[in-house]
């Protein structure tokens, strides 16, 4: 039987058409585009066609685009870049505890160099609210962080609204946008955004590919330092073929996105009705309306998130967990802490992310053959309360 996956943000396959926009740049264009002759012009005419790209899928003007080597590279650069560049302004940075590690852990480590970090807590479903933000800034603040949709439950949060309130009080905004670019609207002049990170690969493009939008007149120093490319704010010999195929990933959702919306919400709120009519006790993590159109979540009571993935993966379904044991980290997602989970349900997590390829019939499959593993699961946890009829 054909395998499943369920797993897009995580990761989404290379659409074709993104792998022969690629391909060129592997071959005979193979230039490096800070060189002068025919090859490097050719180079740099594809760079600069993504950038274009990009920045008009964004609202953006095209030297506010900076490439990157990911998501994490520029969520990193967003950090340390405007706290090192604004350090006369201060040393305090806001950001929210349901953030990806990519920003957690440069956060704790600019902590441990002397900055002060805040880290705002979440209501029950994901939703971070903006009076929280401003009630935790301070006039030594310089950056708040704060991500679109959050990568596990899928919360979107109200940016608009947290960016008003701290451009009113002088800092700069960054989000990062890696689960909704591509997938729900993002324009950087609507979310009112200073800063913005991106990664191909969790929108049909390439791996090891992203970039950080930087408003301009916003006061950022260089994370990589080294040649004086991407105008001195980021050196390295740039990634073509990778910009290239970001740019075409980018230019395949802006035709797409409308439709793919729709479709996924659909097949979402299916996924998350007939979860809930056939098993008892799960719990949707996550905001019931405010939500990614390609993301379930649930806690499923008395059993572990770890082995239905494997019982999952025995059956062909490839999801994911908010507890992932074998990844050698035993403690519970954050997120689902940060909500307010007991540890139980968070160790009982299971995540389903929809993409461009997830068809109806997976959607049926699934629904067919999970409340059969849940009860197989459930069967054998010490934890499930015995029938009645069970009893001796
Ligand atoms: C995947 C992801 C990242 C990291 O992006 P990479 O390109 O994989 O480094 C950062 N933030 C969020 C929300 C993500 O989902």
């Amino acid at each position: 039987m054909e395998k499943i996956y369920f797993d897009y943000a995580a990761t989404t396959p290379t659409d074709p058409q993104v792998l022969e926009a690629m391909k060129p740049f592997f071959g005979k264009a193979f230039g490096n585009p800070s060189s002068i002759h025919s090859f490097g012009r050719e180079a740099r005419g594809a760079m600069e066609d993504a950038r274009q790209k990009v920045a008009s899928f964004l609202g953006a003007k095209l030297e506010e685009i900076i490439f990157t080597s990911s998501g994490t590279e520029a969520d990193n650069f967003a950090l340390f870049g405007v706290l090192w560049a604004n350090a006369a302004k201060g040393n305090h940075v806001v950001t929210t505890a349901i953030e990806h590690h990519a920003i957690l852990e440069p956060a704790r480590f600019l902590e441990k160099l002397g900055y002060k970090v805040t880290s705002v807590r979440p209501d029950r479903e994901g939703l971070v609210h903006p009076e929280d933000i401003a009630a935790a800034m301070t006039d030594q603040t310089v950056l708040v962080s704060v991500m679109h949709a959050n990568n596990e439950i899928g919360t979107i949060q109200p940016i608009k609204e947290i960016a008003s309130l701290v451009k009113e009080k002088g800092a700069y905004m960054h989000t990062d946008a890696v689960q909704t670019v591509g997938h729900i609207p993002v324009n950087v002049a609507e979310m009112g955004v200073d800063l913005l990170s991106l990664s191909a690969h969790k929108f049909y493009g390439p791996k090891g590919v992203g970039c950080l939008y930087v408003r301009k007149g916003t006061r950022i120093a260089p994370f990589l330092r080294g040649g004086g490319q991407e105008r001195h704010r980021r050196a390295s010999t740039e990634n073509i073929p990778g910009i290239a195929g970001l740019g075409k990933a980018l230019e395949l959702c802006g035709e797409r996105m409308a439709e793919e919306i729709v479709v996924q919400t659909r097949l979402r709120d299916k996924l998350i009705a007939g979860i809930q009519k056939r098993i008892d006790r799960v719990y949707l993590n996550g905001h019931a309306s405010r939500r990614l159109p390609n993301n379930v979540n649930f806690s499923i009571e008395y059993i572990e998130g770890e082995s239905m993935l494997l019982n999952l993966d025995m059956l062909g379904i490839a999801a994911s967990t908010g507890s992932a044991c074998t990844s050698g980290d035993l403690e519970p997602s954050h997120v689902l802490l940060s909500i307010g989970r007991p540890h139980e349900l968070c160790h009982g997590s299971i995540r389903l992310t929809l993409g461009r390829y997830t068809r109806e019939e997976e959607v049926d499959r699934f629904l067919d053959v999970f409340p059969k593993v849940v009860a197989k699961l459930r069967a054998m946890s010490p934890l499930y309360p015995v029938r009645e009829n069970r009893l001796p």
